[in-house]
This record gives structure tokens, sequence and C-alpha cells, in this order.
């Protein structure tokens, strides 16, 4: 039964956690209808569902050695509805396996694992996700009940509802093994996909199983491209408004914007997954969670988009900025503030940009985030927020520090007559440090504050806690914020001079 706890934190996963964000951004495009419900202390229970036999295809096999190292092979077999047994046979003998409990705040997704068998051992369960066995072995088998997903958790977890299901291996395969060869067997008339290569005999390669994301199910289609030498693939699965290729190409747009961006070619494919959200929710529009290489999107299929390439658009400039930011950095730490925070305000950027929206709705959308930081007014910097996003709400991460995303790229325009933006930092950030290991705070910091004119503009906002005077701050550069009655209003000042009218105009001011 897995539960909500504000105190876990988990590091090894660098993600993106849709949950705060559309907390955060909720009000931020008017025509998305999502809205976060955190409601995690529900017992899964099952759900049998119109299930397509139990004829099942093998579809690789083989066991393979790269580079020298030897992987362990793991079988994932659908054996009933919402339910998987996985037989693993690892490369060294172990007698201790652990299953991940806790991820993005949750506790307890370790309990799901059952009747666990070490062969040719006397096994036993010490605590949820860790057993014990009286002799060392390699070989063991198990299974994961993947019962009805909640409104909170349904993309952070494995699950399997239906004709589909997303199997994550970072909550399925203990942590004792790091480097598989895996196999599925699936039902007839289902295939999977993922954004990890296959090896000749058809076994999926997986280096990291904790970014492992497979996509599971009947009639799964796709649409493939290369985005300047970076692959990419869309593939939906279910009912859906739209087909492959509609999402192809507002994520090629993205893609290429960030490609530019960062100056950084993602030496993998990248896979975009959608499908309709397995729950009934009347309220919540989409989820998504960027992991490793993957992208999972899930549209509830009772919601109706208005200007759907734009509102695709917008979905992907969030999540697509994950796979470089921070999933292609190699930074250690809790920088939350930048990854989340100024990936929001960058991608608000973008989508400005790729004209999703126009800049009436980019001042709009501030506005409305700024009430959002108001409502939640404390004195912890953004560092301290970092460390407790699972604590508490963990929306300041996400409303201050893309408004302090904000106001830095004012700052920094200014600063340099506009020959310098913040979009000039991530490719300094990426030329510098994609795989050194640093502590992403220092990095990061040092980054933003290097010219000696802005140093003291990290100091207080990122390393201390000073509150955000947006109202006075901005009349400094043309924009004036009223937040009397319902909403803050933010507009260009009546009144401009040359140098506030250049800067805004930077900024896809158009008059
Ligand atoms: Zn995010």
């Amino acid at each position: 039964m897995p539960v909500n706890v504000g105190c876990v934190r988990v590091r090894e996963l660098p993600n993106c956690t849709d949950l705060q964000v559309q907390n955060a951004i909720q009000h931020m495009f008017p025509a998305k209808a999502q809205r976060c419900n955190v409601k995690l202390n529900k017992r899964l229970t099952l759900l049998l569902c119109a299930f397509a036999g139990n004829c099942f295809v093998l579809l690789c096999v083989g066991v393979v050695s790269v580079q020298g190292s030897v992987r362990s092979r793991v079988t994932i077999s659908i054996t009933k509805p919402s339910e998987i047994k996985i037989d693993a046979e690892l490369s060294r003998p172990v007698n201790s396996w652990s299953f991940r409990n806790a991820y993005a705040g949750v506790l307890g997704i370790a309990e799901r694992v059952d009747d666990f068998q070490v062969e040719g051992a006397v096994t036993r369960k010490v605590v949820t996700g860790e057993f014990r066995s009286d002799l060392k072995a390699s070989k063991i088998s198990y299974t994961v009940r993947l019962s009805e997903p909640t409104a909170a958790d349904v993309s952070h977890f494995s699950w399997l509802v239906g004709e589909r299901g997303f199997l994550l291996f970072a909550d399925l395969i203990p942590l004792e093994i790091h480097n598989l060869s895996a196999e599925f067997l699936l039902p007839e008339g289902w295939t999977v996909e993922s954004s990890l290569p296959r090896n000749a005999n058809g076994q999926f390669e997986v280096a990291e199983p904790e970014k492992a994301v497979f996509l599971v199910g009947h009639s799964l289609s796709k649409a493939s491209s290369t985005v300047d030498g970076m692959a990419l693939e869309v593939v939906l699965s279910g009912k859906l408004p739209f087909k492959e290729r509609d999402a192809l190409e507002p994520a090629i747009n993205v893609m290429q914007k960030y490609l530019a961006l960062t100056g950084f070619r993602l030496p993998g494919k990248s896979s975009i997954m959608i499908a309709p959200l397995p729950i009934p929710d009347k309220k919540t529009g989409w989820k998504a969670e960027t992991r490793g290489s993957t992208i999972v999107l899930l549209i509830n299929p009772n919601v109706r988009f208005e200007r759907l390439r734009g509102q695709l658009t917008i979905i992907f400039t969030h999540e697509v900025l994950h796979l470089w930011v921070p999933n292609s950095l190699n930074l250690e730490g809790d920088y939350d503030w930048f990854f989340e925070g100024f990936t929001l305000y960058t991608a608000l950027r973008t989508a400005l940009e790729l004209k999703a929206i126009d800049f009436k709705e980019f001042l709009n959308t501030l506005a409305r985030v700024y009430d959002s930081y108001r409502s939640n007014p404390n004195t912890l910097s953004l560092i301290d927020e970092s460390e407790r996003r699972w604590a508490g709400a963990g929306t300041q991460v996400y409303v201050k520090g893309m408004l302090v995303a904000f106001l830095y790229d004012l700052m920094i325009r200014r600063e340099s007559g506009g020959q310098t933006t913040l979009a000039d930092r991530y490719r300094d950030l990426f030329s510098r440090h994609v795989a050194d290991g640093a502590n992403g705070n220092e990095v990061i910091i040092a980054l933003l504050g290097s010219p000696p004119a802005v140093s003291h503009f990290t100091k207080s906002y990122v390393e201390n806690g000073a509150q955000l005077e947006l109202k006075r701050i901005l009349s400094a550069y043309g924009l004036s914020l009223e937040s009397a009655g319902k909403g803050s209003q933010l507009r260009v000042s009546v009144e401009l001079n040359e140098d506030q009218r250049r800067l805004l105009r930077s900024l896809g001011y158009s008059n």
C-alpha cells in the first residue's frame, strides 16, 4: 500500500515529476485542463481487465556480452491481468536483493513485489522490498502486481491496465542488477517499444535499469525521424485525438530549438510514448514524466483539446528540455530550482518563439505564476526549497525558480545591452559540465553569477531567501505589475524609454 511520505527524497533518479509542474503551471496555459490531485495513500486495487488471451509470443531469446562485461538476463512475462512475472539470471551469485521502495515522495512501492524465490536456496523477506537467501545464487523469480494506478502515481510507476502498460525498470528490477539484457513474453498481438537499442537477438540492452521505460500493448503505432542527427520516435497506443505524425512534427520543432540552445547533440534515440490516461479523471488533462531518454505522456481521452498542435508544442517545450536538463548533465545534488524552475521559463520562451503562445500570453502566464508564488510565501532559499521539494507542496521550486529565471534574463539582457540572454548560459553549461560529476548548485550558481554585475542576484535569490518584489523590480524594465483584484496583471508600461523598448522587443514585444 504505497503511502505519501514527505521526507523521502530519491536522489538516484533525476526526474521530472508532473505533479509539481502541473501544480505550478496549471493556470499557465488556459486551454489546458490539467490539475494536480495529490492523494497518494489509496490502496492500489486490482483491476481485472479485458485480456487478450494467454497465448504468448516469444519476442527474443539469447544471451549477449557487451564490451567484456557480463550482463544479467531478465525475462518479463505478462501472466495475468495487471501482473507480471520476472525471471532473472544475475551475472554473479549474491544472497541479498533490494527493490526501490520510494520515489517522488511515495513510499511502499516495493510492496507490489510478491512470491520472491531464489533457485536452490531458502529465501526470506526481511522488510518490504528486501530479500535474503541462505546461499548465494544467481537465479531468481518473482511477480509484481501492477494494479490500478492512481492520479498521483500513474506517470511515475509501472502499470498495466487493459490492453497496454508502461513498465519502468526502476520499480521492477532489483538494485543489484546494473547491466542487463531484457526479453518480453507478451500476449498475442502485443508488442514492446523502448528508446533502448536491441541486440542481434532482439533483446533490449539496458545499461541503466533505473532509466529504462518500456511501453507494451496491443496495436502500438509509431513514427520516426532524425533531428539534425538525433533519432526521435513517437509511439502511440490506444484511442487518441491525433496520429503519431501530428505529435512528431511539434516534437521535431522543439528538439531543434533545444539543440540550438544547448549546442549538445543527444547521443541515443529519444522516445515520446503517448497513451490515454488509464484512470477516470475529469480534471486532469494530461500527465507526463521524462525519464532517461523517454518522455511518457498520458492524455485524458475525455478532455477536449483546442489547438491540438499548440498544446502538444507547449507540453513538449517543457518535457523535451528535460532530455537535456538534467538528464544529459552529470551533475550531483539538489539543483531542482534550476532544472524545474528555469526549465519552466525557458519552455515559456520557446513556446513564444515557436508561436504556440503570443507575447500577451507570455506576460499573463508570468503574472499567474507570480500569484502562485505569493500564495505560498516563505523565506527559504531556492537551494533549501530544492532539498525539501518532496517534504511539502514543492511548488516554490517551480514558481519562484521560474520568476528568478525571468528576472535573471531581464537583468543580463540589460547589463549586456541585449548581447547576452539566459539562453546563452545553457550553451556555456553544456560546453563545460556535461560529464564532470560536479555539484550542480555550485556549477550553475558560478555560471549564472559569472558577470560580477549579477553575482549579487544569485546570492540573494538562489542562495538566500530574498523575497521577490516583482512590482518594484519590473518597473525598471518597462513592465507594470498590478496585483489588485482577482489576479495580477503584467503589462508593458505606457511610456517606455529607448532602452526599455529595445529590451522588451528582444523578449518578443512587437510595438
Ligand atoms: Zn519538469
